[in-house]
């Protein structure tokens, strides 16, 4: 029997003594698993879903503390992040849920599930599941799956199970309150023209030379060895190798590895610089001189070699990256971290929860005040996601910049674009989802920050659709009801006109803007 926990649809009990809280979701399936226990009854599976990675992570977390505090024993988790929606957006947030988890060991079966006909999210789960293979060992046959637990008294220093973010300096726009920043990575690439930052989110107008910069525009770019030989916007700054900004010191803000931190320190010391560091490059020097550096931005890498997938025993990078940053707090290192990911992949759909994991992941226990993503694959333009072309990108510095925005957005740490929650669909669907779905992204996808919920139907939609801010739910064949929030505003609206309904609602309630 399966034990699941919906965010969305907690009872007013739960409600109203813990909130629609991860708390909430753990007492709601305790309450059950009490009384499966008391009738000596153990053939149980819990979920705790949610289409918030966060809440799904620490009601997980939270979940199999009380079991081991409160029976000494663990029941298996079926793990899932429910209403992900689809394309990039659904695979990473169901990435960075499940495996936030699974990196830590917690969590038996998995789903993934996409607005996309069913077959698309099988290839997803055998991805993630593939990632954890050199983890696993089977475990033998017992008559029921529960497994005795004790909680670890090892010290961390972090909060597994309430989300904060690590208090860091500013140095300059990085650090301290401000959204986490992006660094694009186009060190590959010979920039002689300004449309090659369109990628990146900027646009040149050469007949009024002017730049647009849109919402999903990089806040730096690394060059690597080599400099632009246009002007860049204002609002991008460039970011070289040490021994390139040694050649172009007016143009770049250098980024160091740690022995030329150590040796050139003193060189940089009054001007913003990046720093290189692992686990294993952050020694007692080197600890001591970042200590006292407040015009360093750190570069946090795991320091492992990177995951082919089932290639190689599982190294657990998450946890590598984690740690790291957890082991600047305890050395009271306060400068701000970005989080640079490589990915070895030879597909999109792993380099997506490589990323997504991996920075994600880190993200969601409070840490990383910006996001750099590499990968060693050059030509991403064209290639499909599972079967499907979902990426409308040119290029591979767009699918790496389209990816750096997501994770945060899906993280909730940096919201640049309109945020989808649409269910799965199943026999109760009443239209075409996937349609439906399409043509609603396509009227509102420049609302940046707008919650907009797609459920199939009535009996389960409202429920699950949690914290959208507006609900286009079926609610009988040809009909669809509004909601904005958890209220319902408009019923029974054709489906003919519902999209052009929902827009007007979106007017009324001030969260419509033209597009220019
Ligand atoms: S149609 Fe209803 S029950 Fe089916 S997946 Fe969507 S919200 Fe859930």
């Amino acid at each position: 029997m399966r034990i699941g926990t919906n965010h969305g649809s907690l009872s007013d009990r739960i409600m109203s003594r813990f909130g629609d809280s991860p708390m909430g979701m753990v007492e709601s399936a305790m309450e059950f698993l009490r009384i499966a226990r008391d009738e000596q009854y153990h053939q149980i599976i819990l979920s705790m879903k949610s289409s918030n990675p966060l809440v799904m992570v620490q009601a997980y977390r939270l979940l199999v503390q009380k079991m081991a505090t409160e029976f000494g024993e663990c029941y298996p988790l079926h793990l899932g992040v429910t209403e992900a929606g689809d394309g990039e957006d659904g695979r990473i947030k169901s990435a960075i849920g499940i495996c936030s988890l699974l990196e830590d060991g917690i969590g038996d079966t998995i789903r993934v599930s996409l607005t996309e006909d069913p077959e698309f999210e099988v290839p997803v789960c055998k991805d993630i599941v593939a990632r954890y293979a050199g983890a696993c060992q089977l475990q033998p046959a017992t008559d029921d799956a529960r497994r005795p637990l004790e909680i670890s008294t090892e010290k961390i220093s972090w909060d597994p199970f309430h989300c904060q973010r690590r208090q860091a300096v500013a140095v300059g726009n990085t650090g301290a309150a401000q959204v986490p920043v992006v660094i694009a990575a186009m060190s590959k690439i010979n920039l002689t023209d300004a449309a090659q930052l369109q990628p990146v989110g900027y646009s040149y107008d050469a007949a009024s030379d002017k730049w647009n910069i849109g919402d999903m525009a990089a806040d730096y770019i690394y060059t690597g060895d080599t400099v632009p030989t246009f002007a860049l916007p204002g609002t991008v700054q460039l970011v070289s190798s040490y021994s390139c900004w040694q050649q172009h010191k007016k143009q770049t803000i250098p980024y160091l590895q740690p022995g030329e931190y150590t040796t050139n320190h003193q060189e940089v010391a009054n001007i913003t610089h990046f720093v290189g560091i692992t686990s294993q490059s952050l020694t007692t020097e080197l600890t001591a001189l970042l200590k006292n550096d407040a015009n360093a931005i750190l570069v946090a890498e795991h320091g492992l070699p990177a995951l082919q997938h089932q290639e190689q025993p599982f190294t657990a990078p998450l946890q590598a990256l984690r740690g790291l940053c957890g082991t600047l707090v305890a050395h009271g290192i306060n400068n701000p971290v970005v989080l640079k990911v490589t990915s070895n992949n030879t597909t999109v759909d792993k380099q997506l929860i490589t990323f997504a994991t991996e920075a994600g992941g880190t993200l969601l226990d409070g840490f990383g005040d910006g996001i750099w993503l590499e990968n060693h694959e050059a030509d991403i333009a064209n290639t499909q996601i599972t079967g499907r072309t979902y990426l409308p990108v040119s290029n591979n510095a767009q699918f790496l910049n389209n990816t750096a925005f997501s994770i945060l957005q899906a993280t909730r740490t940096r919201i640049s674009k309109t945020e989808y929650i649409s269910c799965p669909s199943c026999g109760r669907t009443l239209f075409d989802l996937q349609e439906t779905t399409a043509k609603i992204r396509a009227a509102t996808n420049h609302l940046k920050g707008v919650k907009i919920a797609i459920m199939g139907c009535i009996v389960n939609g409202p429920g699950e659709m949690a914290d959208a801010d507006f609900g286009y739910v079926g609610s009988g064949p040809g009909k669809i009801t509004l909601y904005k929030g958890k209220e319902v505003v408009k019923k029974n609206v054709a489906s003919e006109t519902a999209v052009a309904e929902l827009i007007e609602l979106l007017k009324e309630n001030e969260a419509w803007v033209d597009i220019n």
